[in-house]
């Protein structure tokens, strides 16, 4: 089976991320014949959480990683946790009523808290784990009203923790940027170095004796009479269920294809500059949170190490783009105009998967496959809580998925079309977004 997708790139060769982070642990590749109750094809914080809940259960599990762990989203995302959906709360409850947005609401929030106790169970101080909490700033007087409105919803119906309103003055001390009229601190938010809690916990389910493997593709799933084969190029898995937890990535090979057909890809960038001098690096998000623009083409930055990382949309297609990282670093300038003679010291892109409701979902393909994918660009939390919830389903159980469950999922309509109706829906954002909407 021929392999497709971004194989043989090496888009976070050049991240912050990689260029910080502790040592990668060595996973030997996978050969021969091996037999476990689950297989668990991607390494990535839901591969990863799935199988250390499994583990937990008693059960045992086998990860199989066609790259390194972590080479996919999850070791070169931005590491912002948001206790949030793509969808609104209030859109949630608007369309399926309160209970449903409750539940939502509680998922959201079990999701951040899992990040905690993962990092604390397996001692990844090297995460840089914070919940200093996330600014959103409003470019205009529209959006600042909608998020406001949003805010005050939150906390009068869902009983949202205490939100801040911020005026210009108050989104200029939080920022350093005089861009913004007003905006809203949510206090519940982080930030994470997302490659350090990726490998922690990789190091720690193998120093627990979880076997992980890479460089060992799944080429093909097939049932046989008892269960389901994993065949990677040297060897077969046998094992009694498998979980798919390959997301954005799962047309490396034609094994999880599938699952590919439930997602639009999207292509999210990142650049992060030099190390700041320290007059500027002191002026420039002085509060040390992450911070989000209310604009639809969510660009976010936070600033870590002296660096100011600042991230967006991506080039569109397969491969990174100057033209993309330009455009991030052009947006920057106009939010930080100080930056306009810092150096970029890196640019690199990776997918996200977004769902046709805004929603991951997860679920069976089948009764002996799993799955769980769609974070629609807020996965770091969200993936690491889906572990958990996939080991319940493994061992039979019926947790309350909410708008999650994959049987709420619909196919991509025209799938082959879907690159053209990103671009499409990109431009349309755009447009509204400069015209201030
Ligand atoms: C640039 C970028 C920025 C982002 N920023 C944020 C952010 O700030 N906050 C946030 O919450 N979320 C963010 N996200 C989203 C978040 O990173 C993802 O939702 C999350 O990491 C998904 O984790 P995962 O384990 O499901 O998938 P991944 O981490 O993508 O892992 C999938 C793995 O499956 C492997 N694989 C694929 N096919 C096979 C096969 N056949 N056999 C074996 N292995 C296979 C791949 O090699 C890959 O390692 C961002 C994503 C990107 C790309």
């Amino acid at each position: 089976m021929g392999m497709t997708g971004e194989w043989s790139a090496l888009p976070s060769a050049n991240s912050l991320w990689a260029a910080t982070a502790e040592p990668a642990r060595d996973f030997p590749v996978f050969a021969g014949e091996h037999q476990a109750d689950v297989v668990i094809i991607g390494a990535g914080y839901t591969g990863l959480s799935a199988a250390h809940h499994i583990a937990q259960s008693g059960l045992s599990p086998v990860v199989l990683e066609a790259n390194r762990p972590g080479w996919g989203a999850s070791g070169r995302n931005g590491g912002v946790i948001t206790a949030k959906f793509r969808l609104s709360f209030r859109q949630i409850d608007a369309v399926h009523g309160r209970d449903m947005a409750r539940r939502m609401y509680e998922i959201a929030h079990e999701s951040t808290d899992i990040v905690e106790e993962l990092v604390s169970e397996f001692g990844i101080t090297s995460a840089n784990l914070t919940r200093t909490g996330q600014v959103k700033a409003a470019h205009n007087e529209t959006t600042l009203r909608a998020a406001i409105d949003e805010a005050n919803w939150m906390t009068r119906e869902m009983g949202s923790a205490e939100v801040r309103i911020l005026d210009r003055g108050g989104v200029r001390e939080e920022t350093g940027s005089d861009v913004f009229v007003g905006g809203v601190l949510n206090p519940g938010s982080g930030g994470i170095h997302p490659l350090n809690y990726l490998r922690g916990l990789a190091d720690g389910l193998a120093r627990r004796g979880v076997p992980i493997f890479q460089e060992s593709p799944v080429m093909k799933l097939r049932r046989d009479t008892d269960g389901i084969v994993a065949e990677t190029p040297r060897g077969v898995v046998l094992a009694r269920q498998a979980i798919i937890a390959t997301n954005s990535y799962s047309d490396l090979t034609g094994a999880t294809a599938r699952l590919q057909r439930t997602l639009i890809p999207f292509r999210s960038a990142i650049i992060a500059t030099d190390e700041l001098p320290r007059n500027l690096a002191g002026k420039l998000m002085p509060t040390s949170r992450t911070y989000t623009e209310t604009k639809r083409m969510m660009r976010w930055f936070r600033m870590v190490d002296n660096r100011v990382i600042f991230g967006g949309r991506g080039a569109f297609g397969k491969q990174d783009s100057h033209a993309a990282f330009d455009a991030l670093r052009k947006a920057m300038v106009g939010i930080f105009p100080d930056l306009a003679d810092v150096p970029l010291a890196y640019t690199w892109s990776g997918l996200v998967g977004m769902t046709l409701d805004s929603v991951p979902h997860i679920g069976r393909l089948d009764d002996r496959t799993l799955f769980s994918v769609g974070y629609n660009g807020a996965g770091v939390a969200m993936s690491s809580l889906m572990g958990r919830y996939l080991a319940a389903l493994v061992r039979g159980e019926t947790p309350e998925l909410a708008l999650l469950d994959a049987r709420r999922m619909k196919a991509i309509p025209f799938y082959p079309l879907r690159e053209p109706a990103v671009r499409m829906v990109a431009g349309w954002y755009q447009f509204l977004d400069a015209i201030g909407q």
